[in-house]
């Protein structure tokens, strides 16, 4: 048996540290070591990799990755009173748990990471899941710093950073993703799993990066897709007129049917629309 699982069980670290569960901070905790475990060989091998685990909380999944052997694991989270609970697990391995005391959606982790794979591991706060989804994909220099992402979102988010044009889900986050990364939703969670129990279902999302992404400005694509999704039961025609510039040559040049709606656009098609935008 490992140190870590030696630890005491996490019902009696949130009793002892006071861990009530705060709903501004997105707090529900999994305590069902098979789901953590689950959660972490979901995340590969990880005996060479760096994993980066946002809001570790009293650590069940902080535990898991380092009983699956990850060579490091640098945790972020903002709650003040889950640092104690972490030191204790700290305790037991300090040379592979680094924590840091913060606001992910602020603090730069690439200084920790420097010189192993990286990944990233979380059950993600759901109030900061999309805003750092999208910090994430959106990252320069591309290829990322980090290898994949395996990350619980609720399911209805998860859905729609997967969805395919022509579902009602695709929208701009299918689209960043889909530009940027291959996705697929590995398994579901019910909401019972999680303490204390969230009104919906949450699922297990993993993330690889595309090494060579198709060649398009960022912020271009942003652009194109804000306006299309704007006004997604709108023809392209009229949705891209709050570009600013006239959409015909727009869509001419992206070899887009000026009738179609943004949903019904795959990725390739937003790509060669925000070229068309940037070079207009
Ligand atoms: N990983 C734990 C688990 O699976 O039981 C807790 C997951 S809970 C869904 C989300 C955690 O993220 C909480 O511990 C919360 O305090 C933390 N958190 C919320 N907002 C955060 C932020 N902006 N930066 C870092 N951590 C945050």
């Amino acid at each position: 048996m490992s140190a870590i699982d030696d630890l005491p069980p996490l019902r009696e670290v949130i009793r002892r540290h006071d861990l009530m569960a705060r709903k501004a901070l997105g707090q529900n905790f999994l305590l069902d070591l098979n789901l953590t475990a689950r959660i972490a060989r979901a995340a590969g091998p990880l005996e060479d990799v760096c994993v980066v685990e946002v809001g570790p909380g009293p650590g069940g999944l902080t535990r898991a990755l380092l009983a699956a052997g990850a060579r490091q694991v640098i945790t972020i989270e903002r709650d003040r009173r889950c640092l104690a609970a972490l030191e204790e697990i700290a305790a037991y391995d300090p040379q592979r748990l680094t924590i840091i005391e913060g606001d992910a959606l602020e603090v730069d982790v690439r200084p920790y990471v420097a010189g192993a794979p990286a990944r990233i591991v979380a059950n993600l706060p759901y109030n900061v899941a999309t805003p750092l989804l999208v910090a994430w994909l959106s990252v320069e220099p591309w290829p990322p710093w980090y290898d994949a992402m395996v990350l619980m979102f609720q399911r209805e988010v998860a859905e729609r950073i997967v969805a395919a044009p022509g579902s009602k889900t695709y929208g701009r986050l299918s689209v960043l993703t889909g530009w940027r990364a291959e996705a697929r939703i590995l398994f579901d969670v019910p909401a019972a799993a999680f303490v204390p129990r969230p009104k919906v279902t949450s699922s297990v999302v993993r993330i690889d990066p595309r090494q060579t992404p198709l060649a398009c400005d960022r912020r271009a694509l942003e652009r194109v897709t804000q306006a299309a999704f704007g006004q997604r039961r709108k023809m392209l025609r009229q949705s891209l007129k709050t570009l600013g510039v006239d959409p015909a040559p727009l869509l001419a040049a992206a070899g887009l049917d000026p009738t179609a709606r943004a949903e019904d656009v795959p990725v390739e098609g937003f790509v060669r629309l925000a070229r068309a935008l940037a070079h207009s």
